[in-house]
């Protein structure tokens, strides 16, 4: 299980509706509208990590 770094839900990865990496690190998404709110600011939610 990982975390949707948006709406810090608990995601299955292989169930991801989006993936995105981001200085090196891979993130998944529960949804496509969480992976381009990551995509317009991904420092944002990386630094909540
Ligand atoms: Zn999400």
């Amino acid at each position: 299980m990982v975390t949707d770094p948006v709406c810090r839900m608990q995601i299955d990865e292989k169930k991801a509706a989006g993936t995105s990496e981001y200085k090196g690190k891979t993130y998944y998404f529960c949804a496509l509208s969480c992976k381009t709110r990551f995509d317009q600011d991904p420092e944002k939610f990386t630094k909540q990590q």
